[in-house]
């Protein structure tokens, strides 16, 4: 059977390589003429980690990524005192049965590409149109020099990103919902951070209308910041726009000090605004399917966007591991009855987010710092990583 996956982020070369060990013919069309290495650090949750190291890449994940001893270590804005922790490392692995990691999105990129054969991602090809009848789709690509070509598939999934070409083929077109918010996103070398960030934790400072988000990524090398502020008139949504680090450094100027210390030992900072969607009625249409981004863009919160995309990854390879061409519509509806009502109850928990995070100084932050004090660390979030979506029920 022959699968074309429109998009090479995250999603699009998870879904390649876990279709190519289920013995199905899958391509990656990507419309960068290079696959360049952008992007900063990532959270990888045990349920995105689970069917990475069932695919044989374990030990290759654990040379880059730095594995956290402590997640969602959630500190006061004015002083750092520490309002929640849920520790991870050996309970982590004891709860879940994986461990959590922060890692650059770029090693994980490359990982997968290392992983996959070379003829398995086609660059240089933009979808520009997609057709199918009972049999077959038929997609149309254009080169960056205006050249057209054309693929036959039995079966497609768009995989490309929150502003899909594939996504207006399935459901009606929408604009993506803008947040009012936008993220610094900043590599401090680990040389010229404070000792507070090198720890591998993901630290997360809460205060009056932002947060700031560090941890330790690229075996430690670097320090990933992530500072989610109002974004004033910032629309641009790009892995490589460039902010200023003067105005990043300007939103936490009166917060505890070793986090200007932080902000000004990085030395250029990427500005990102953040965009998400309200949950699809549906992902797919006959023998074309949606997975990541494409089919549940969200804020990124919980930081679950992409190992929502590797968990779609997983089942689409298992509900299309026994299907035959006369049958994959059949499997890719199959696969979005598993994948559509969890994932859009993630996407809908990352919404709103941000009103607990950023409250101001008064009775209602209160009421959250002591709910932090009484939380069981451990029940935190054991719904989303204890999931594992190699063991859905695919029929
Ligand atoms: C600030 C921030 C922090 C985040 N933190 C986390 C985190 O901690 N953990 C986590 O799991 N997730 C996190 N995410 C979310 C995560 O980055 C995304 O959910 C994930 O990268 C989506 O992957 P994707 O492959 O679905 O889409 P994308 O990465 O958007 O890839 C889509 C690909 O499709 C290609 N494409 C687009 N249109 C076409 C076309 N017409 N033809 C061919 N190719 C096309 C694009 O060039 C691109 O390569 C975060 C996001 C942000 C913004």
């Amino acid at each position: 059977m022959k699968i074309a996956i429109v998009g090479g982020g995250l999603g699009g070369l998870a879904a390649a390589l876990l279709l190519r060990q289920a013995g199905i013919e899958a391509t990656v069309y990507e419309q960068a003429a290079v696959l360049r290495e952008v992007g900063a650090g990532i959270v990888v949750a045990p349920n995105m980690v689970r069917p990475l190291v069932r695919a044989g890449l374990g030990e290759r994940l654990a040379e880059f990524a730095v594995t956290l001893e402590a997640a969602w270590e959630f500190r006061r804005w004015e002083d750092g005192r520490v309002l929640f922790s849920q520790p991870m490392g050996q309970e982590c692995r004891r709860l879940y049965g994986a461990d959590c990691y922060v890692a650059h999105r770029a090693d994980l990129l490359a990982m997968l590409l290392e992983a996959l054969p070379e003829d398995a991602v086609r660059l240089d090809r933009r979808l520009t149109g997609l057709r199918q009848d009972d049999r077959q789709v038929e997609l149309t690509f254009a080169g960056a020099r205006g050249e057209s070509t054309t693929v036959l598939a039995d079966a497609v999934v768009g995989a490309d990103g929150i502003h899909s070409t594939v996504r207006p083929s399935i459901a009606a077109e929408a604009p993506a919902r803008f947040s009012g918010l936008c993220a610094y996103r900043c590599l401090v070398p680990a040389h010229e951070a404070p000792d507070l960030a090198l720890r591998p934790v993901q630290s997360l400072w809460l205060g009056p209308g932002r947060h700031f988000v560090h941890y330790p990524i690229s075996g430690g090398r670097l320090v990933n910041v992530v500072a989610i502020v109002p974004a004033g008139d910032w629309r641009i949504e790009s892995w490589t726009a460039d902010g200023r680090i003067e105005d990043l450094a300007r939103e936490f100027e009166t917060w505890d000090p070793r986090l200007g210390q932080l902000i000004a030992s990085a030395t250029g900072t990427k500005r990102w605004a953040l965009y998400d969607r309200s949950p699809l009625e549906r992902w797919t249409d006959g023998r074309v399917t949606l997975l990541g981004d494409a089919a549940h863009a969200m804020l990124p919160f919980f930081g679950q966007g992409a190992c929502q995309a590797v968990e779609d990854a997983a089942v689409l390879a298992a509900c299309l591991r026994t299907a035959a061409p006369e049958t994959a519509a059949q499997a890719l509806l199959r696969y979005e009855g598993i994948r559509r009502p969890r994932a859009s109850q993630v996407q809908l928990m990352s919404r709103g987010r941000e009103v607990h995070n950023h409250l101001p100084d008064g009775p209602a932050q209160r009421e959250r710092d002591a709910a932090f004090a009484d939380g069981d660390p451990l029940r935190q979030n054991a719904w989303i990583y204890g999931h594992d979506p190699d063991t859905e029920p695919v029929g």
